[in-house]
Protein backbone atom coordinates (compact mmCIF):
# COMPACT_ATOMS: atom_id res chain seq x y z
CA UNK A 1 0.00 0.00 0.00
CA UNK A 2 1.22 3.22 -1.32
CA UNK A 3 0.08 6.77 -0.18
CA UNK A 4 -0.19 8.59 -3.55
CA UNK A 5 -0.51 12.11 -3.92
CA UNK A 6 -2.42 12.70 -7.53
CA UNK A 7 -2.73 16.59 -8.74
CA UNK A 8 -5.10 17.27 -11.83
CA UNK A 9 -4.70 20.24 -13.77
CA UNK A 10 -7.26 22.76 -15.31
CA UNK A 11 -8.26 20.52 -18.11
CA UNK A 12 -8.60 17.22 -16.51
CA UNK A 13 -11.05 19.55 -14.16
CA UNK A 14 -12.82 21.22 -16.99
CA UNK A 15 -15.85 19.64 -17.30
CA UNK A 16 -18.39 17.11 -15.05
CA UNK A 17 -17.37 14.62 -17.11
CA UNK A 18 -14.11 14.66 -16.79
CA UNK A 19 -14.25 15.47 -13.30
CA UNK A 20 -16.18 11.58 -13.60
CA UNK A 21 -13.37 10.71 -15.49
CA UNK A 22 -10.84 11.48 -12.66
CA UNK A 23 -12.71 9.91 -10.00
CA UNK A 24 -12.70 7.01 -11.94
CA UNK A 25 -8.81 7.09 -11.60
CA UNK A 26 -9.00 7.41 -8.60
CA UNK A 27 -11.24 4.80 -7.52
CA UNK A 28 -9.23 2.14 -9.76
CA UNK A 29 -5.79 3.14 -7.20
CA UNK A 30 -8.03 3.01 -4.15
CA UNK A 31 -9.23 -0.05 -5.34
CA UNK A 32 -5.82 -1.04 -5.37
CA UNK A 33 -5.34 -0.17 -1.53
CA UNK A 34 -3.48 3.02 -1.95
CA UNK A 35 -4.17 5.90 0.12
CA UNK A 36 -4.87 8.92 -2.02
CA UNK A 37 -5.01 12.51 -1.73
CA UNK A 38 -6.33 14.19 -4.73
CA UNK A 39 -5.27 18.10 -5.08
CA UNK A 40 -6.85 19.99 -8.17
CA UNK A 41 -6.66 23.30 -9.53
CA UNK A 42 -9.70 24.87 -11.18
CA UNK A 43 -11.79 24.38 -13.97
CA UNK A 44 -9.93 25.49 -17.41
CA UNK A 45 -10.26 29.02 -17.88
CA UNK A 46 -11.99 29.64 -14.90
CA UNK A 47 -8.80 31.48 -12.77
CA UNK A 48 -8.59 33.78 -15.77
CA UNK A 49 -12.21 34.77 -16.09
CA UNK A 50 -12.03 35.30 -12.34
CA UNK A 51 -8.53 37.77 -13.24
CA UNK A 52 -10.37 39.51 -15.73
CA UNK A 53 -13.65 39.84 -13.53
CA UNK A 54 -11.19 41.83 -11.21
CA UNK A 55 -9.80 44.26 -13.70
CA UNK A 56 -13.52 44.87 -15.26
CA UNK A 57 -13.75 46.33 -11.15
CA UNK A 58 -10.24 47.97 -10.77
CA UNK A 59 -7.74 48.12 -13.47
CA UNK A 60 -4.82 47.19 -10.84
CA UNK A 61 -6.39 44.67 -8.38
CA UNK A 62 -5.56 44.60 -4.77
CA UNK A 63 -3.61 42.14 -4.08
CA UNK A 64 -5.56 40.82 -1.03
CA UNK A 65 -8.77 40.69 -2.73
CA UNK A 66 -7.58 39.61 -5.76
CA UNK A 67 -6.46 36.10 -3.68
CA UNK A 68 -9.85 36.22 -2.14
CA UNK A 69 -11.89 35.91 -4.92
CA UNK A 70 -9.35 34.10 -7.39
CA UNK A 71 -8.84 30.88 -4.67
CA UNK A 72 -12.54 30.63 -5.42
CA UNK A 73 -11.89 28.65 -8.81
CA UNK A 74 -10.34 25.54 -6.86
CA UNK A 75 -13.08 25.81 -4.06
CA UNK A 76 -15.40 24.94 -6.56
CA UNK A 77 -13.33 21.88 -8.15
CA UNK A 78 -12.42 20.16 -4.72
CA UNK A 79 -16.34 20.37 -3.59
CA UNK A 80 -17.22 18.50 -7.41
CA UNK A 81 -14.54 15.87 -7.07
CA UNK A 82 -15.53 14.66 -4.14
CA UNK A 83 -18.76 14.24 -5.42
CA UNK A 84 -18.01 12.74 -7.84
CA UNK A 85 -15.87 10.33 -5.58
CA UNK A 86 -19.02 9.58 -3.25
CA UNK A 87 -21.61 9.06 -6.38
CA UNK A 88 -18.81 5.93 -7.10
CA UNK A 89 -19.15 5.51 -3.46
CA UNK A 90 -15.81 5.96 -2.42
CA UNK A 91 -15.68 8.07 1.00
CA UNK A 92 -14.22 11.40 0.20
CA UNK A 93 -13.58 14.93 1.82
CA UNK A 94 -12.34 18.43 0.62
CA UNK A 95 -10.14 20.89 2.07
CA UNK A 96 -9.18 24.76 1.06
CA UNK A 97 -5.80 25.38 1.90
CA UNK A 98 -6.76 27.44 5.01
CA UNK A 99 -8.79 24.38 5.88
CA UNK A 100 -5.98 22.33 6.10
CA UNK A 101 -3.83 24.99 6.98
CA UNK A 102 -1.67 25.63 4.46
CA UNK A 103 0.21 28.65 5.64
CA UNK A 104 1.58 31.03 3.71
CA UNK A 105 3.93 34.41 3.48
CA UNK A 106 1.74 37.56 3.09
CA UNK A 107 2.92 38.00 -0.10
CA UNK A 108 -0.17 38.08 -1.98
CA UNK A 109 -0.77 36.59 -5.87
CA UNK A 110 2.74 35.04 -4.89
CA UNK A 111 2.73 33.59 -1.47
CA UNK A 112 5.09 30.90 -0.52
CA UNK A 113 4.08 27.85 1.77
CA UNK A 114 6.15 28.13 5.36
CA UNK A 115 4.33 24.89 6.84
CA UNK A 116 1.39 22.31 6.17
CA UNK A 117 -0.23 20.47 9.03
CA UNK A 118 -0.98 17.45 7.69
CA UNK A 119 -2.99 16.06 10.81
CA UNK A 120 -6.37 15.88 9.55
CA UNK A 121 -4.96 14.70 5.89
CA UNK A 122 -3.62 11.96 7.81
CA UNK A 123 -6.67 11.29 10.25
CA UNK A 124 -9.01 11.06 6.75
CA UNK A 125 -6.98 8.75 5.11
CA UNK A 126 -6.73 6.24 7.96
CA UNK A 127 -10.69 6.08 7.96
CA UNK A 128 -10.26 5.53 4.90
CA UNK A 129 -11.48 8.59 3.12
CA UNK A 130 -10.06 10.01 -0.12
CA UNK A 131 -8.67 13.87 0.65
CA UNK A 132 -9.48 16.50 -2.25
CA UNK A 133 -7.30 20.06 -1.42
CA UNK A 134 -7.96 22.73 -3.28
CA UNK A 135 -4.31 23.76 -5.04
CA UNK A 136 -3.14 27.18 -5.07
CA UNK A 137 -4.21 28.49 -1.92
CA UNK A 138 -3.28 29.10 1.51
CA UNK A 139 -3.91 31.30 4.50
CA UNK A 140 -0.97 33.68 6.18
CA UNK A 141 -0.47 33.85 9.88
CA UNK A 142 -3.16 36.37 9.74
CA UNK A 143 -5.70 34.40 8.65
CA UNK A 144 -5.77 36.16 5.11
CA UNK A 145 -6.15 33.79 2.05
CA UNK A 146 -3.18 33.63 -0.11
CA UNK A 147 -2.33 32.42 -3.53
CA UNK A 148 0.32 30.68 -5.04
CA UNK A 149 1.19 32.19 -8.75
CA UNK A 150 -0.36 30.91 -11.29
CA UNK A 151 -0.09 27.41 -11.83
CA UNK A 152 0.45 27.01 -8.03
CA UNK A 153 -1.56 23.63 -7.90
CA UNK A 154 1.50 21.60 -8.96
CA UNK A 155 2.80 23.60 -5.71
CA UNK A 156 0.94 22.51 -3.29
CA UNK A 157 0.53 18.86 -4.92
CA UNK A 158 4.82 18.39 -4.15
CA UNK A 159 4.46 20.57 -0.80
CA UNK A 160 1.50 18.07 0.19
CA UNK A 161 3.47 14.82 -0.58
CA UNK A 162 6.56 16.42 0.71
CA UNK A 163 4.46 17.22 3.90
CA UNK A 164 3.06 13.14 4.05
CA UNK A 165 5.91 11.61 2.80
CA UNK A 166 4.27 10.66 -0.09
CA UNK A 167 5.43 7.44 -1.90
CA UNK A 168 5.07 9.53 -4.89
CA UNK A 169 3.40 12.90 -6.36
CA UNK A 170 1.89 12.71 -10.05
CA UNK A 171 0.97 15.10 -11.90
CA UNK A 172 -2.07 14.92 -14.37
CA UNK A 173 -1.82 16.95 -16.92
CA UNK A 174 -3.16 17.64 -21.04
CA UNK A 175 -0.01 16.34 -22.29
CA UNK A 176 1.60 13.04 -21.56
CA UNK A 177 4.80 14.30 -19.58
CA UNK A 178 7.59 16.85 -20.26
CA UNK A 179 8.79 17.44 -24.06
CA UNK A 180 12.34 18.32 -25.25
CA UNK A 181 9.83 21.50 -26.02
CA UNK A 182 6.58 22.18 -26.47
CA UNK A 183 4.89 20.15 -29.63
CA UNK A 184 2.61 22.97 -30.33
CA UNK A 185 5.97 24.78 -31.77
CA UNK A 186 7.97 22.40 -32.75
CA UNK A 187 5.85 18.59 -34.15
CA UNK A 188 8.52 16.76 -34.13
CA UNK A 189 9.04 17.29 -30.07
CA UNK A 190 9.66 14.04 -28.24
CA UNK A 191 8.74 12.94 -24.89
CA UNK A 192 11.24 12.44 -22.25
CA UNK A 193 10.97 8.94 -20.33
CA UNK A 194 13.28 10.59 -17.57
CA UNK A 195 14.65 14.15 -17.18
CA UNK A 196 16.68 15.13 -13.97
CA UNK A 197 15.62 17.60 -11.81
CA UNK A 198 18.11 20.30 -12.28
CA UNK A 199 16.88 20.36 -15.68
CA UNK A 200 13.38 20.40 -14.89
CA UNK A 201 13.96 23.37 -12.83
CA UNK A 202 16.06 25.52 -15.28
CA UNK A 203 13.28 24.47 -17.92
CA UNK A 204 10.56 25.71 -15.65
CA UNK A 205 12.26 28.73 -14.65
CA UNK A 206 12.94 29.40 -18.19
CA UNK A 207 9.10 29.09 -19.09
CA UNK A 208 8.60 25.81 -19.68
CA UNK A 209 4.92 25.53 -18.31
CA UNK A 210 4.34 21.47 -17.65
CA UNK A 211 5.31 22.47 -13.78
CA UNK A 212 5.70 25.56 -11.85
CA UNK A 213 9.00 26.12 -10.67
CA UNK A 214 8.71 26.13 -7.02
CA UNK A 215 7.23 22.84 -7.29
CA UNK A 216 10.23 21.49 -8.84
CA UNK A 217 12.47 23.21 -6.06
CA UNK A 218 9.74 21.55 -3.17
CA UNK A 219 10.56 18.23 -4.94
CA UNK A 220 14.46 18.66 -5.03
CA UNK A 221 14.29 20.14 -1.85
CA UNK A 222 12.42 16.84 -0.45
CA UNK A 223 13.59 14.71 -2.45
CA UNK A 224 9.83 13.93 -3.83
CA UNK A 225 9.09 11.42 -6.38
CA UNK A 226 7.57 12.93 -8.94
CA UNK A 227 5.84 12.06 -12.13
CA UNK A 228 4.18 13.89 -14.83
CA UNK A 229 1.22 12.05 -16.75
CA UNK A 230 -1.34 12.43 -19.19
CA UNK A 231 -4.97 12.59 -17.75
CA UNK A 232 -6.63 11.25 -20.60
CA UNK A 233 -4.43 8.08 -21.14
CA UNK A 234 -5.32 4.97 -18.82
CA UNK A 235 -1.60 3.93 -18.46
CA UNK A 236 1.16 5.64 -19.94
CA UNK A 237 4.52 6.12 -18.29
CA UNK A 238 4.68 9.60 -18.00
CA UNK A 239 8.12 11.54 -17.34
CA UNK A 240 9.82 10.62 -14.57
CA UNK A 241 11.71 13.66 -12.43
CA UNK A 242 14.95 11.74 -11.27
CA UNK A 243 17.86 13.07 -9.18
CA UNK A 244 21.36 12.94 -11.31
CA UNK A 245 23.41 11.44 -8.60
CA UNK A 246 20.53 8.49 -7.94
CA UNK A 247 21.43 7.51 -11.78
CA UNK A 248 24.81 5.91 -12.79
CA UNK A 249 27.00 8.62 -14.27
CA UNK A 250 28.89 7.01 -17.27
CA UNK A 251 25.88 4.91 -18.84
CA UNK A 252 23.85 7.81 -18.21
CA UNK A 253 26.59 9.91 -20.24
CA UNK A 254 26.51 7.56 -23.04
CA UNK A 255 22.65 7.86 -23.27
CA UNK A 256 21.69 11.32 -22.43
CA UNK A 257 21.60 13.67 -24.99
CA UNK A 258 23.82 16.65 -23.96
CA UNK A 259 20.02 18.58 -24.90
CA UNK A 260 17.59 17.61 -23.23
CA UNK A 261 15.32 20.73 -23.86
CA UNK A 262 14.25 23.73 -25.40
CA UNK A 263 12.27 26.55 -23.20
CA UNK A 264 10.59 29.61 -24.36
CA UNK A 265 9.15 32.33 -22.63
CA UNK A 266 6.73 35.55 -24.02
CA UNK A 267 6.25 36.57 -21.03
CA UNK A 268 9.37 39.22 -19.76
CA UNK A 269 10.02 42.38 -20.73
CA UNK A 270 13.34 44.46 -20.46
CA UNK A 271 13.91 47.71 -18.97
CA UNK A 272 17.34 49.30 -19.77
CA UNK A 273 18.53 52.43 -17.55
CA UNK A 274 20.89 54.51 -19.92
CA UNK A 275 23.68 56.89 -18.97
CA UNK A 276 24.17 56.07 -15.21
CA UNK A 277 27.09 56.86 -13.86
CA UNK A 278 29.78 54.09 -14.03
CA UNK A 279 30.23 53.69 -9.85
CA UNK A 280 30.39 51.99 -7.03
CA UNK A 281 26.78 50.83 -5.71
CA UNK A 282 24.95 51.52 -9.03
CA UNK A 283 23.36 48.41 -9.49
CA UNK A 284 22.10 48.70 -6.01
CA UNK A 285 20.80 51.57 -6.43
CA UNK A 286 18.74 50.62 -9.05
CA UNK A 287 17.52 47.03 -8.19
CA UNK A 288 17.46 47.84 -4.46
CA UNK A 289 13.87 49.45 -5.13
CA UNK A 290 12.83 47.18 -7.33
CA UNK A 291 13.32 44.49 -4.92
CA UNK A 292 11.60 46.71 -2.15
CA UNK A 293 8.92 46.73 -4.58
CA UNK A 294 8.55 42.78 -4.33
CA UNK A 295 9.81 42.39 -8.54
CA UNK A 296 11.25 39.08 -9.43
CA UNK A 297 14.12 40.18 -11.92
CA UNK A 298 15.55 37.53 -13.92
CA UNK A 299 18.66 38.60 -16.60
CA UNK A 300 20.77 41.62 -15.74
CA UNK A 301 23.47 42.93 -17.69
CA UNK A 302 25.67 45.44 -17.24
CA UNK A 303 27.32 47.13 -20.49
CA UNK A 304 31.27 48.16 -20.46
CA UNK A 305 31.82 51.53 -19.15
CA UNK A 306 32.45 54.39 -21.43
CA UNK A 307 32.99 58.40 -20.35
CA UNK A 308 32.18 57.10 -17.15
CA UNK A 309 28.81 56.12 -17.91
CA UNK A 310 27.36 53.07 -18.59
CA UNK A 311 23.96 50.73 -19.17
CA UNK A 312 22.08 48.70 -17.27
CA UNK A 313 19.62 46.27 -18.47
CA UNK A 314 17.35 43.77 -16.80
CA UNK A 315 14.50 41.91 -17.32
CA UNK A 316 11.24 41.41 -15.46
CA UNK A 317 7.72 40.24 -15.71
CA UNK A 318 5.91 41.73 -18.27
CA UNK A 319 2.97 42.55 -16.12
CA UNK A 320 5.56 44.58 -14.13
CA UNK A 321 7.00 46.44 -16.16
CA UNK A 322 4.86 49.25 -15.97
CA UNK A 323 5.62 49.34 -11.95
CA UNK A 324 9.41 48.66 -12.20
CA UNK A 325 9.35 51.78 -15.00
CA UNK A 326 7.44 53.95 -12.78
CA UNK A 327 9.63 52.85 -9.52
CA UNK A 328 12.40 54.13 -11.80
CA UNK A 329 11.21 57.38 -12.77
CA UNK A 330 10.68 58.18 -9.43
CA UNK A 331 14.51 57.68 -8.40
CA UNK A 332 15.52 58.60 -11.79
CA UNK A 333 17.39 62.09 -11.14
CA UNK A 334 19.18 60.26 -7.46
CA UNK A 335 20.63 57.64 -9.67
CA UNK A 336 21.26 59.93 -12.52
CA UNK A 337 19.82 58.04 -15.36
CA UNK A 338 19.66 59.59 -18.67
CA UNK A 339 17.27 57.90 -19.66
CA UNK A 340 14.94 54.61 -18.69
CA UNK A 341 13.10 52.67 -21.88
CA UNK A 342 10.56 49.47 -21.30
CA UNK A 343 10.21 47.01 -24.20
CA UNK A 344 7.45 44.07 -23.99
CA UNK A 345 8.45 42.78 -27.74
CA UNK A 346 11.33 40.44 -26.56
CA UNK A 347 11.08 36.62 -26.36
CA UNK A 348 13.61 34.59 -23.96
CA UNK A 349 14.51 31.35 -25.31
CA UNK A 350 16.91 28.89 -23.43
CA UNK A 351 18.53 25.19 -24.57
CA UNK A 352 18.80 23.48 -20.95
CA UNK A 353 20.82 20.40 -20.63
CA UNK A 354 23.38 18.12 -18.03
CA UNK A 355 25.35 17.41 -20.95
CA UNK A 356 26.79 20.93 -20.95
CA UNK A 357 28.48 20.29 -18.07
CA UNK A 358 31.16 17.57 -19.73
CA UNK A 359 30.97 19.40 -23.52
CA UNK A 360 32.20 22.17 -24.95
CA UNK A 361 30.75 24.45 -28.10
CA UNK A 362 26.81 24.17 -26.81
CA UNK A 363 26.63 28.16 -27.34
CA UNK A 364 28.75 28.83 -29.52
CA UNK A 365 26.61 25.96 -32.23
CA UNK A 366 23.79 27.73 -30.36
CA UNK A 367 24.89 31.45 -31.64
CA UNK A 368 25.52 30.39 -34.88
CA UNK A 369 22.29 28.66 -35.53
CA UNK A 370 20.48 31.57 -34.44
CA UNK A 371 22.67 33.72 -36.66
CA UNK A 372 22.31 31.67 -39.63
CA UNK A 373 18.46 32.97 -39.68
CA UNK A 374 19.61 36.67 -38.80
CA UNK A 375 18.27 36.16 -35.10
CA UNK A 376 19.85 39.43 -33.37
CA UNK A 377 20.89 38.32 -29.18
CA UNK A 378 20.12 41.09 -27.28
CA UNK A 379 21.06 39.64 -24.07
CA UNK A 380 22.47 36.21 -22.95
CA UNK A 381 22.71 34.23 -19.84
CA UNK A 382 24.60 31.46 -18.64
CA UNK A 383 24.38 28.58 -16.11
CA UNK A 384 26.16 25.49 -16.13
CA UNK A 385 23.38 23.64 -17.71
CA UNK A 386 21.69 26.17 -19.70
CA UNK A 387 22.21 28.95 -21.80
CA UNK A 388 19.24 31.80 -22.18
CA UNK A 389 18.97 34.27 -24.78
CA UNK A 390 16.42 37.24 -25.05
CA UNK A 391 15.69 37.83 -28.86
CA UNK A 392 12.67 40.33 -30.70
CA UNK A 393 9.34 38.16 -29.95
CA UNK A 394 8.55 38.12 -33.38
CA UNK A 395 11.27 35.41 -34.02
CA UNK A 396 10.94 33.35 -30.91
CA UNK A 397 9.07 30.25 -32.75
CA UNK A 398 11.60 30.31 -35.52
CA UNK A 399 14.41 30.41 -32.93
CA UNK A 400 12.79 27.55 -30.96
CA UNK A 401 12.36 24.94 -34.40
CA UNK A 402 16.08 25.66 -35.42
CA UNK A 403 17.54 25.01 -32.12
CA UNK A 404 15.44 21.94 -31.65
CA UNK A 405 16.97 21.14 -35.05
CA UNK A 406 20.15 22.06 -34.67
CA UNK A 407 20.83 20.06 -31.32
CA UNK A 408 19.11 16.84 -32.89
CA UNK A 409 16.21 16.88 -30.44
CA UNK A 410 13.49 15.76 -32.68
CA UNK A 411 16.03 12.06 -32.96
CA UNK A 412 15.02 9.39 -30.85
N1 LIG B 1 -5.84 27.78 -11.16
C1 LIG B 1 -4.53 28.35 -10.99
C2 LIG B 1 -4.00 28.88 -12.30
O1 LIG B 1 -4.68 28.83 -13.29
C3 LIG B 1 -3.58 27.40 -10.36
C4 LIG B 1 -3.23 26.19 -11.19
O2 LIG B 1 -3.93 25.86 -12.15
O3 LIG B 1 -2.26 25.52 -10.88
O4 LIG B 1 -2.94 29.41 -12.34
MG1 LIG C 1 -0.42 23.87 -14.61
Amino acid sequence: MALIVQKYGGTSVGSPERIKNLARRVARYKALGHQIVVVVSAMSGETNRLINLAKEIMPDPDPRELDVMVSTGEQVTIGLTSMALMELGIKAKSYTGAQVRIVTDSAFTKARILSIDEQNIRRDLEAGNVVVVAGFQGVDEHGNITTLGRGGSDTTGVALAAALKADECQIYTDVDGVYTTDPRVVPEARRLKSITFEEMLELASQGSKVLQIRSVEFAGKYKVKLRVLSSFEEDGEGTLITFEEDSDKDSQDMEQPIISGIAFNRDEAKIAVLGVPDKPGIAYQILGPIADANIDVDMIIQNMGADGTTDFTFTVHKNEMNKALGILKSVQAHIGAREIVGDDKIAKVSVVGVGMRSHVGIASQMFRTLAEEGINLQMISTSEIKIAVVIDEKYMELAVRVLHKAFDLDQA
